[in-house]
């Protein structure tokens, strides 16, 4: 098989997406010059699971960014969020996408509150119901999202999920489905400050089927950057 430049993966995938869909390029333990490459080659928007790692790149990328990218790059935190942290998330991203309960919602709005933003945000569910994973329960999703839109500072703006993970992404289905069930839903109760227009779901191996399902957002690591080396 001849290896394809990341630089080709960047503009293969991109091109096979229907345009309104957003692809976020998930670039834990990507290097500067990789992430780089990936924007000068028409990514967006980056996700990182990690505070302290986001921080160091946007550190890194600081010149660069403001000399290279006409378009600002969006920083999205798609990693779980420790409320102790909150204060570096307001500070660092562009939309959080993994807020799953009312205390975190809490912290972060007292975060915006303090440096004068309005954060927009995702709702994580958990659409496995996996005991050990993060993300709202969808039966509780409803009443969340209400509760959380009441405060000022942060904005609702759909839903995330990651759903269990399977080596055939078919068996994702069904777990794509409930949340964009979920997602419509949302649309029909119409609750006040809220606007439901982003529905992230689908990685590497599953995008193609999380689009089929309804997803408009969609996070992309292995098949853009290669395998990663997670010691
Ligand atoms: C790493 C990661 C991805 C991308 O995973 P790949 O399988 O490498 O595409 C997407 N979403 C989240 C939350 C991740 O942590």
């Amino acid at each position: 098989m001849k290896k394809e430049s990341l630089e080709q993966r960047v503009r293969a995938i991109k091109g096979s997406l229907p345009p309104h869909v957003l692809l976020v390029a998930a670039a834990k333990t990507r290097s500067a010059a990789e992430v780089q490459t990936a924007v000068a080659s028409g990514i967006v928007a980056v996700g990182y699971n990690y505070i302290q790692e986001a921080e160091a790149m946007r550190q890194t990328l600081k010149e660069w960014e403001m000399q290279e990218t006409s378009r600002r790059l969006q920083w999205h935190l798609i990693g779980h969020l420790q409320r102790n942290k909150a204060k570096r998330a307001v500070e660092l991203f562009d939309m959080i996408e993994t807020i799953d309960s009312l205390r975190i919602a809490e912290a972060v709005d007292r975060r915006c509150a303090d440096i004068g933003k309005v954060m927009p945000v995702l709702i994580e569910i958990n659409s496995g119901r996996e005991s050990n994973k993060t993300g709202a329960p969808p039966d509780e999703l409803i009443s969340l999202v209400r509760q959380i839109a009441e405060l000022k500072h942060i904005e609702i703006q759909g839903l995330m999920t990651m759903g269990p993970r399977f080596g055939d992404p078919e068996e994702a289905r069904p777990y794509f489905r409930l949340t964009k069930k979920l997602f419509d839903q949302l649309i029909k109760e119409n609750v006040p400050h809220t606007e439901m227009r982003f529905l992230s779901m689908g990685m590497s191996n599953s995008y193609e089927q999380a689009i089929e399902e309804g997803a408009n957002v969609v996070r992309i690591g292995t098949r853009l950057f290669g395998a990663r080396n997670e010691a």
